[in-house]
């Protein structure tokens, strides 16, 4: 069957009336690959169906958290046994514990754990314990890296070497702004020079320790382990936003894999299974700071909720068999190192960084380290890329500065079926 999206346009003609931009979250509606959103009917393992009986290969998942697949059976059942104990209690359940264990179990450097239901929140919430616990209010991050929509974490980098954030939205106030520092990821020499001017009003440094939002960059070597002993010798905490990164990279995330000891973690996506969850954990001289053990506020209605409690245990234990991430990390190099091989035959710049099971493909012939780097890109191609793909049943985040996932789902064939596809692309803009 050939490609056809009438019902989708429809939807969001009929979508345009009353969310704003037709969505829910800004960047299902497409805007930066210059077509319209597909609307999706269903999922199952490694692909979506959309509304007009399109399906495709899926590379978003749900931007991360399905890395078993859509609609596992084993999460299936485990939610559907959960609903029908109830939907939520606003009360204390063991399964919050045991989640909470597993957690603690994955990521050693976290000696305690609140859940939440989403990573702005858990972003946000570490943001307050560290200033909480610090007694400071600057916090410094990383241009290109997303945390979420928290008023602290919405800041560009202003002018001048010491860039003091302005604010990327209206309704961020700039005196709140004003103390986000914003530093260049993978340059230790600025962030020390930050410390020299300030280091004693910092209360935390927050990065995604491999960012996913500017596409996949990898820490160099040295950039995390400076990070942290930097934040040691000024009493700033260290907090690494694993929401993307958590279960991903590698079952214990980043700090895992690099072997980084941070003060606070924030976890997201994967840990909720595809219901909404996040979570932030540390040390715990930190997070007894929390109430109700400690005066540092913070709550939620829907926190540790039974369902999405439930759907993230299976998930975490299930990560946990034998061969997952060698077969995910495997299935993604080939793709990753695929994809670069039929570009760079057929002419076109590309550059691949690929860790775990997620990978970006930028447009661009500049090693990309950075945000500047990642800059470089030509979005025209990668739109063109996109839209040329889409049609052809794989779908990919619709942006050049978001990561491509794989999930146990997707099989030795689907890979090929992806590069066949690519090739085909390539061509037809060649
Ligand atoms: N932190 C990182 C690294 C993320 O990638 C995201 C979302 O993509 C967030 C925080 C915010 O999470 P949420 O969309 O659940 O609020």
């Amino acid at each position: 069957m050939s490609f056809q999206d009438q019902r989708s346009k429809e939807a969001f003609v009929r979508a345009n009336g009353v969310l704003p931009g037709g969505v829910n979250s800004p960047v299902r509606a497409f805007k930066s690959v210059g077509r319209e959103p597909i609307f999706i009917a269903k999922g199952q393992g490694a692909r979506l169906w959309d509304i007009d009986g399109n399906s495709y290969l899926d590379y978003v998942l749900s931007w991360g958290p399905l890395i078993l697949g859509h609609a596992h059976p084993a999460v299936v059942d485990a939610i559907k046994a959960a609903a029908e104990r109830g939907t939520s209690y606003g009360a204390p359940t063991e399964i919050e514990t045991e989640c909470a264990e597993e957690v603690l179990k994955a990521f050693p450097s976290m000696e305690m754990v609140r859940m939440v239901s989403s990573g702005t929140e858990a972003t946000m919430s570490a943001l307050r314990l560290a200033r909480g616990v610090t007694g400071r209010n600057k916090i410094v991050k990383f241009e290109g890296c997303y945390h979420g929509h928290g008023d602290s974490l919405l800041i560009k980098a202003g002018s001048g070497a010491l860039t003091f954030g302005v604010p990327t939205s209206p309704g961020v106030p700039s005196p709140i702004a004003s103390e986000t520092i914003v530093a260049q990821f993978n340059d230790l020499e600025g962030l020390k020079e930050i410390f020299e001017q300030c280091g004693e009003d910092i209360a935390g440094v927050i990065v995604e320790p491999v960012t996913g939002n500017m596409g996949v960059v990898l820490p160099q070597p040295g950039f995390l382990e400076g990070l942290r002993s930097l934040t040691r010798e000024y009493g700033s905490l260290l907090i690494f936003d694993e929401v993307m990164t958590g279960f991903r990279v590698s079952y214990g995330g980043a700090q895992g894999r690099f072997q980084i000891d941070p003060d606070l973690t924030c976890l997201g996506k994967i840990i909720g299974g595809g219901l909404p969850v996040a979570a932030y954990g540390g040390k715990r001289k930190y997070m007894e700071q929390v109430a109700p053990s400690g005066p540092i506020y913070q709550a939620g209605t829907l926190s540790g909720n039974p369902l999405a409690m439930a759907a993230g245990l299976i998930t975490l234990r299930l990560l946990q068999q034998d061969g997952v991430y060698e077969g995910l990390e495997e299935k993604t190099t080939r793709l990753a190192e695929g994809l670069k091989s039929i570009a760079q035959e057929l002419g076109f710049p590309i550059w691949v960084n690929s860790v775990g099971a997620m990978f970006s493909a930028f447009f661009t012939n500049q090693p990309v380290v950075d945000f500047k780097s990642a800059c470089s890109s030509d979005v025209e191609l990668f739109g063109s890329f996109f839209r040329g793909m889409l049609e052809r049943g794989v779908y990919l985040a619709p942006s050049q500065y978001e990561a491509v996932f794989l999930s146990s789902a997707h099989t030795d064939e689907d890979i090929d079926y992806t590069l066949e596809q690519a090739r085909d692309v390539f061509k037809s803009l060649g």
